[in-house]
């Protein structure tokens, strides 16, 4: 697409969203990126660099994030997703995931064990089904039958950790903010269109059968190929309540930055609940390539990466480091 019709495009879809954002947009000018993709924490870097094989030349986004995330997924030393990720409190190491493409089309599995790579089967579950989202059992029936391989995918590593937490746990699943980490990948391609994914093996030593944010269209990704993308990583039951992802995006529907946007979702997570324990970091990207993200505590960072550069960003927060 020519790169005046592709602004047009955009900005012949900001109208109607409201004036305010329709007059930003005419701030910005032509102030718009060519393809991007941002992920969270800095394993996002080597993710990014795998979309970029797609966006980087003229493919689609939602084969970017879905390649992207996949490397983290398979990464044995990445000890928050995928294979090696650490198990729930009696063991089991369970996935959730979630994808989500321009057309505003979504596929999640939640609780799923044994497969290496969930992310594939929620698109799986978006394309070939009826359904938005498989659970568990299901979950894992359906992946078996469309092909994936049954794997085991508690490490060595992981296993040692979680016998060496059974000594001194009572049995009890702790909230704070180290025991977690997920992908959250949202990208915009050449075309402008976006999408996002989002895979994570959870809380450590969580309750079996606990879901998180992570594969809830809305809490732990939204895309809104009008107005942007958003993705969430921290403690999932704060996310949940508050249906975070998509409150960022409909907040930058009424006009907000990135990073306002972002800033405003941890702020009403933070007025209603104790955050002292845990840690929230959303990361939004607008339909101009525009990226931000604002968490509560120092300390969470997303990798971005578009024709010009490739980095490592610090994200803002609520308290103070
Ligand atoms: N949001 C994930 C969950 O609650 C964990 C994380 O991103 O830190 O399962």
């Amino acid at each position: 697409m020519e790169r005046r019709n592709f602004i047009n495009k955009i900005y012949g879809g900001l109208v109607g969203t409201s004036l305010l954002s329709f007059s930003r947009a005419r701030e910005v000018g032509e102030m718009l990126n060519g393809p991007v993709v941002v992920s969270t924490w800095d394993f996002g870097m080597v993710a990014n660099a795998e979309a970029w094989k797609i966006l980087g030349s003229g493919g689609r986004s939602l084969d970017a994030v879905e390649k992207g995330v996949r490397i983290i997924e398979s990464d044995v030393n990445n000890q928050t997703v995928g294979i090696g990720g650490l198990p729930d409190r009696d063991g089991y190491v369970t996935l959730d995931a979630c994808i989500m493409d321009e057309t505003g089309n979504a596929g999640s599995v939640s609780f799923l064990q044994d497969i290496e790579h969930p992310i594939s089967v929620a698109r799986k579950v978006m394309e070939d089904t009826p359904h938005v989202m498989l659970a568990g059992a299901g979950a894992l029936q359906y992946a078996l039958e469309s092909g994936f391989e049954k794997k085991s995918l508690l490490t060595d590593k992981s296993k040692a950790a979680w016998e060496k937490w059974k000594k001194k746990s009572d049995y009890k699943p702790i909230i704070n903010i180290e025991n977690h980490d997920t992908i959250g990948m949202i990208a915009m391609d050449s075309q402008g269109q976006l999408s996002g994914a989002c895979t994570t093996s959870g809380l450590a030593y969580k309750m079996h059968g606990r879901v998180g944010d992570s594969p809830v269209i809305g809490a732990g990704l939204y895309v809104d190929n009008e107005v942007g993308a958003a993705t969430a990583t921290g403690m999932g039951e704060a996310v949940l309540k508050t249906c975070g992802s998509f409150l960022v995006v409909e907040l930058m529907r009424q006009g907000l930055s990135p990073e306002q946007a972002c800033k405003e979702a941890v702020l009403r997570i933070a007025k209603k609940q104790n955050y002292n324990d845990f840690q929230i970091g959303f990361l939004a990207l607008n339909k101009r390539g525009e990226t931000g993200a604002y968490c509560i505590h120092p300390g969470f960072n997303y990798s971005l990466k578009d024709s010009k550069n490739e980095r490592l960003v610090k994200s803002k927060s609520y308290i103070k480091g």
